[in-house]
């Protein structure tokens, strides 16, 4: 069967509901696709920065991550291998007083809902497999699998990959890296009970890195990172456990007796590293956001926070573009202008970071470059306009295309 959108978004986390979502609430007719089930859960800790916790604030969501019992999150402690140690509160600026670090099967889960809520069709058990040409030489849509197994066609103007790092849009359309990285960490992460952490706790020591996040569930999730490299040898010698406490004590040797003292709520979880990529970020018929387009180490807990970002930058551009103000590779090109100027000091400091390669004067510098990027990112975000927190009446794009709507089950997940 066949159906028509103004955009197929294909990825439905941070970055794939987040932009269908401010889509939507424009008037544009949007379709979401996600593999994975509503509400899952995905490798990755969630530690949110302030730009990111001011966007959900901006979109009306902040007060759903609060009632779902995320803690507020008022100060970062810094510690370094020279016994270091620096506490920054978080000052109420731009409307935020506090981080949060919502674990991804809520906020992943509350960005879909709301996104539905303002009229995206959303398909969970849905894999992309290709993309269908259109008119001139451009995307025109993508084919998918339903989760009951039916060959479904989506015709679009436009096609957002939002598919994270292997993204297929990306690959399909042969989307270019404009900068590749050359650095990775690996990560062994859990969640325990009973550690009260101060905040944000980050812990820069021995060719290694730590942190420990305050999340739901009265949890705390534990971090260890190190190369690639030293993470295989310790593993290979030993085991993920062993690896994991040998990377606490060379990271934050004031983290071990707590992490010992507390009870282990899940098993650990771990991810072997890759190099960070910035890519194209669009041509006809497609943009790419979210970790599709641009993907940096985890050592500096940002990618979920310029997901956020990068989700309403393209979204503001592709509403004009749909609505005929602006044409697509004026539009587009901006996009990715002002994705890529906002993220050159976090790609640069990031490919630094994860190099574990630094002392502690130098890690410091690095932490105070991140936090100045960070500054910058908030200051553009302020500068928006405010964003409806539900559908605009009429709608924004003109209805230019014959609709139908698909009626074979899987809408809201
Ligand atoms: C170990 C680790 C720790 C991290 N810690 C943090 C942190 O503390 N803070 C932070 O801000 N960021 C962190 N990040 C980064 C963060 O996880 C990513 O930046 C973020 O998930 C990017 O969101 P996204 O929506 O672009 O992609 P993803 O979250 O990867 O979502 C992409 C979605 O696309 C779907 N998909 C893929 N292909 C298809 C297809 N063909 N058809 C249909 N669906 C498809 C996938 O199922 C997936 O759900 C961490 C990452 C890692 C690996």
């Amino acid at each position: 069967m066949t159906s028509a959108y103004d955009v197929v978004v294909v990825g439905g986390r941070v970055a794939g509901a987040s932009t269908a979502l401010l889509l939507a609430r424009a008037g544009v007719h949007v379709a979401l696709l996600e593999r994975s089930r509503l509400g899952s859960d995905t490798v990755s800790t969630h530690g949110l920065m302030r730009a990111g916790v001011l966007q959900l604030s901006r979109w009306g969501l902040l007060d759903d991550v609060i009632r779902a019992g995320t803690p507020p999150v008022r100060r970062t402690v810094f510690s370094y291998a020279d016994g270091d140690r620096v506490q920054v509160s978080i000052q109420p600026k731009a409307g935020v007083d506090a981080l949060y670090a919502p674990r991804r099967n809520l906020l992943d889960r509350l960005l879909v809902e709301a996104a539905a809520d303002a009229g995206v069709d959303v398909w969970h058990g849905a894999t992309v497999s290709s993309l269908i040409d259109g008119p001139g030489r451009r995307v025109g849509g993508v084919s998918t699998r339903s989760a009951r197994g039916a060959e479904v066609t989506l015709n679009a103007t436009t096609t957002v990959g939002a598919d994270g790092i292997r993204s297929t849009v990306a690959q399909h359309v042969g989307a270019p890296v404009l900068t590749a990285g050359r650095t990775a960490s690996a990560v062994l992460y859990r969640y325990v009970h009973d550690l009260p952490a101060a905040g944000y706790e980050w812990a820069y020591g021995v060719g290694a890195a730590a942190g420990l996040i305050p999340t739901n569930d009265a949890a705390t999730c534990v971090f260890a990172a190190t190369t690639p490299a030293r993470m295989r040898r310790l593993r290979r010698s030993g085991s993920a456990e062993s690896a994991f406490s040998t990377l606490l004590a060379a990271a934050a040797p004031a983290f071990v007796d707590r992490v010992r003292a507390a009870e282990s709520a899940s098993p650990l979880r771990g991810w072997a590293g890759l190099p960070g990529h910035v890519r194209q970020a669009w041509g006809p018929g497609w943009a790419l956001v979210g970790d599709a387009g641009y993907f940096k180490d985890p050592i500096t807990a940002h990618g979920m926070t310029d997901a956020l970002r990068d989700a309403e930058l393209l979204a503001d551009q592709l509403i004009d573009v749909l609505g005929g103000r602006v044409p697509e590779a004026l539009g587009l090109a901006g996009y990715q202008q002002t994705r890529d100027r906002l993220s050159a000091h976090l790609v640069a400091a990031t490919e630094e970071v994860a190099a574990y390669d630094w002392d502690a004067h130098r890690a410091r510098a690095l932490v105070r470059r991140v936090s100045s990027a960070m500054s910058d990112e908030v200051d553009h975000l302020q500068s928006l306009p405010a964003r409806p927190a539900s559908r605009l009446s009429p709608a924004v794009v003109p209805d230019r295309t014959e609709r139908h709507r698909y009626d074979g089950a899987v809408p809201k997940g």
